[in-house]
């Protein structure tokens, strides 16, 4: 089997949400009429058309002619080849994650077996999911909430959708729900005291028993990330997600050892290089590697192993298209580290549901896994021809 063309989607959203939302998918055809689906995990932020370039040229240099089922031999052709991966960092990895991916949807369509059996059978049944980003509200609608009740309903939302774990940023938004993208000085008494009675409503919303994950987004700073820490302590933190930049790792050491709180972090590192200083020295107790971002399934698959060893639980970070869900899904039932799987606020919105065959949602708080041949997802072609898309074939 040979790959023939590449398909590179660069989805523009003219709908009118607060956020911009533009996931990028990979779509790679072969000789033999199967294809397969992956994600460039740059759907949010800065650069999705630079990753979408990224696979572009990757598709270029080392993709077209090559036998889909040798994902091991291109990573490493990649990884030594192409100059910039041996540095690490997000738009490499991106659009390498998208080809990747879309390998091993088409090995499984091939063999007609799921992903989750190439990556070692099922370990998981069914998945636990959580509610994440309740500060976006849990419904149809894209929203920055600021007062406590609006927190308290979002929670209440997911509870009654059957979720008994929720992520929650309390101090995203200031009073007023304007996004505040730094906190890295001490907070005043006024701004502990909202994130107090955000974290409060939350609590008395969902109950006693449930689980809350506290996500700051590294908006805060050792210091005042240890500030918050101390004034929500209370409200019973399942884990602590970003607290700070992963620019330096001491500084997750740092916070890990002021507070009684366990870190969560590994949605902006990149392969098993990246992540091996919070390992050795210990500083997260869970990993939110991206598929979309890391390499794809074939790096995602070895770091999750690699953070075994050190006792590292893993919740796979997944913001993007329903191909990202997907993807990891059959990651999630196949490792024995797995620990809750993220659904986010976009993953419930009509616009990012529209740009595939079918609709993943948990029920119950609970995931099945997927067991349809390969991932299992297919792209709607008629939302994703509205954007700029790239084609590379062996004429190009
Ligand atoms: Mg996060």
């Amino acid at each position: 089997m040979k790959i023939t063309r590449v398909e590179i989607f660069d989805v523009h959203m003219d709908k009118d949400i607060v956020l911009p939302w533009h996931p990028v998918l990979v779509r790679v055809h072969t000789d033999q009429g199967v294809s397969g689906v992956g994600e460039v995990g740059l759907a949010y932020g800065i650069g999705h058309s630079a990753g979408a370039h990224a696979a572009k040229e990757i598709a270029e240099r080392f993709v077209i002619g090559a036998d889909p089922f040798r994902r091991e031999a291109l990573w490493e052709q990649v990884y030594r080849s192409s100059f910039w991966a041996q540095a690490g960092g997000s738009m490499v990895y991106a659009g390498l994650s998208g080809i990747d991916t879309a390998l091993w949807d088409i090995q499984g369509k091939a063999l007609n077996v799921p992903c989750y059996q190439l990556l070692g059978g099922k370990t998981n049944e069914r998945l636990r999911t959580y509610a994440s980003q309740l500060q976006l509200g849990w419904g149809d609608e894209y929203l920055q909430l600021a007062s406590p009740e609006d927190y308290g309903r979002s929670a209440e939302a997911a509870k009654k959708e059957g979720f008994d774990c929720v992520k929650v940023d309390p101090i995203n938004m200031d009073e007023n729900g304007v996004r505040v993208f730094a906190h890295t000085k001490y907070f005043s008494q006024s701004q502990l005291q909202l994130f107090r009675e955000r974290m409060a409503a939350v609590r008395s919303a969902l109950g006693p028993e449930a689980d809350i994950i506290l996500e700051v987004h590294s908006l805060t700073s050792g210091p005042s990330a240890v500030q918050l820490a101390e004034a929500l302590e209370e409200y019973g933190i399942y884990y602590f997600e970003e607290p700070v930049s992963y620019t330096n790792s001491k500084m997750h050491s740092y916070v890990n050892d002021r507070t009684p709180i366990r870190l969560a972090g590994g949605e902006r590192l990149f392969t098993r290089w990246g992540i091996r200083p919070y390992l050795e020295e210990q500083s997260l107790e869970v990993l939110q590697p991206d598929i979309g971002l890391v390499g794809g399934l074939t790096e995602a698959k070895k770091m999750c192993d690699y953070a075994h060893i050190y006792d590292v639980m893993v919740q796979v970070h997944v913001c993007g298209s329903p191909v990202a869900t997907a993807a990891s899904l059959h990651l999630e039932a196949a490792i024995p580290n797995f620990l809750i799987h993220e659904h986010h606020s976009h993953a419930k919105k009509s616009y990012n549901v529209e740009l595939c065959d079918i609709d993943l949602q948990p029920e119950n708080g609970y995931f099945e896994v997927p067991d349809r041949p390969g991932l299992g997802i297919e792209l709607n072609d008629d939302v994703l021809s509205s954007s700029p898309t790239m084609v590379v074939d062996g004429n190009s």
